[in-house]
């Protein structure tokens, strides 16, 4: 299959074409509750929810609810340990728990709450779906409003981040791609991501974020990879106030040249809506145009995109920009008069889709913007002086992630393979030791061995809902057969 070819092959701009979009939602996650004056709120996402079904975009795409992402699901990237934690840790529980709760960062910023482990379960599994219908063809955007939760690491939890759902849909996503592209919006840098694939060619990670006394503190610019991911990790620190006209040009600016380079076979974009104007939390002045002109502006490449939620901490904002954008996604402008919806007041006193960005200063002078741009684009140069990577011919070879036998997902984990063995087994050589897969590279080793493909259905990617709320559900589950990677391409990534 071809996996790589040129992005570009549609002209960019040129976005009259419709997509065929998936979307993932389950009804239950807007009840999730972090707790009292904790910022995130999943009710934003209902409230997203709300939006799409009164302006009748739910019946223009594809509507799925996820299936769960089971423990093994969640440790191709997460350590053992600290998902049996998450599994086990209630708010009745947790006061005799203290060493785990600061060993997995879990308790302030992350707190423990009714129904967390199932709360990942559902955000990862939208992602996770999404990935699997883009990896089968059968859509061209895949949206999960509850996912985008860059901050969690692989032994903690991190930023309101319990499991990295991005992470996951990357792996998912790389067992049908050469290359992986992941650029994150969201004003926070996207650390956790970043740190997953920090020393792979494969994933390129491009994070726009504000830097300098900051969450988390992390995303240098001069923070660009290691070993063999040099140069394929990208951060473009921003300060206060940036607006439409500086974000979105060298938004553009960037990426057009990083989907010249990289080409990816499949790109995932972090939404993150704290970066909008009038954030709680946030202090960067985005309209929701021009947050969602970087969604326009990937969709014109027409390379399968997994589009995520993220931060967005003044919720009706929040929910304002995921709709407008999955309406940039299925390439229909809708009406900045809001429709009727179970959540209208949260949108007074103009109860209209776009709000007007503050008259905050912009403390990003040109300069430094053309600054951070140069830097950038001369990082990009070196791409092409990187050393190729010699892919090995594996026909008929099929990783060893889909075992044929699924366990009952409540099970112990059976980690008998290791996401690391996507990332490194198309190298020809040995596995080259990783910063953060060291471990599991042993266990490539042992798994290194031919696996039947006529496996029992897998992971599907979701359960179809028939729209407007009712509560008619169809099931509708597809096969998942273990990936086989046919011809693994020996092209360099970059031209
Ligand atoms: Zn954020």
């Amino acid at each position: 299959m071809e996996t790589g070819g040129n992005s570009q092959a549609n002209t960019v701009g040129s976005d009259a074409t419709k997509r065929k979009v998936c979307y993932f939602y389950d009804p239950d996650v807007g009840n999730y509750y972090y707790g009292q004056g904790h910022p995130m709120k999943p009710h934003r996402i209902r409230m997203t929810h709300a939006l799409l079904n009164h302006y009748g975009l739910l019946n223009s795409m594809q509507v799925l609810k996820p299936f769960p992402a089971r423990d093994r699901d969640l440790c191709r990237f997460h350590n053992d340990d600290y998902i049996a934690f998450l599994k086990s840790i209630t708010p009745e529980t947790q006061h005799d728990h203290a060493k785990s709760l600061k060993r997995f960062n879990v308790g302030e910023d992350c707190p423990v709450f009714d129904g967390l482990y199932s709360y990942c379960q559902k955000y990862a599994g939208g992602s996770v779906g999404g990935a699997i219908k883009l990896n089968h063809g059968q859509c061209d955007i895949a949206i999960n409003w509850s996912g985008g939760l860059h901050h969690a690491k692989k032994c903690e939890a991190s930023g309101f981040c319990y499991v990295n759902d991005i992470v996951l849909a990357i792996l998912e996503l790389l067992k049908q791609h050469e290359r992986v592209l992941y650029i994150d919006i969201d004003i926070h840098h996207g650390d956790g991501v970043e740190e997953a694939f920090y020393t792979t060619d494969r994933v390129m990670t491009v994070s726009f974020h504000k830097y300098g006394d900051y969450f988390p503190g992390t995303g240098h610019i001069r923070d660009i990879g290691y070993g063999a991911g040099n140069y394929y990790s990208l951060n473009i620190p921003l300060d206060d106030g940036i607006d439409d006209e500086c974000y979105v040009s060298l938004f553009k600016q960037l990426m057009s040249r990083i989907m010249e380079m990289f080409r990816p076979g499949a790109v995932v974009l972090q939404c993150g809506a704290d970066s909008l104007s009038g954030d709680r939390l946030g202090c960067f002045n985005l309209s929701i145009k021009g947050h969602g002109e970087c969604v326009r502006y990937m969709r014109s490449f027409n390379v399968p995109l997994l589009l995520l939620g993220g931060g967005g901490y003044t919720i009706r904002n929040v929910a304002r920009c995921w709709c407008y954008e999955t309406g940039v996604a299925l390439g229909v402008e809708i009406e900045d008069a809001l429709p009727e919806n179970e959540y209208y007041e949260y949108f007074g006193p103009d109860y209209t889709l776009h709000v007007t960005p503050s008259n905050m200063e912009n403390k990003n002078t040109r300069q430094m913007l053309e600054d951070v741009r140069i830097q950038i684009m001369e990082n990009l140069s070196n791409l092409q002086h990187a050393p190729s990577v010699q892919f090995h011919e594996r026909p008929e070879t099929h990783f060893p992630l889909d075992e044929e036998e699924q366990p009952h997902p409540d099970e112990s984990f059976d980690r008998d393979s290791s996401d690391a063995d996507i990332l490194n087994a198309k190298r020809g050589d040995e596995p080259k030791p990783s910063l953060f897969y060291t471990q599991n590279l042993q266990m490539k080793q042992e798994t290194e061995t031919v696996v039947e493909s006529e496996s029992k259905p897998e992971h599907g990617d979701g359960i179809e809902i028939m729209i407007s709320n009712t509560t008619t559900l169809k099931v509708s589950e597809t096969v998942t057969l273990p990936v086989k990677i046919e011809s693994v391409s020996s092209d360099k990534p970059v031209s």
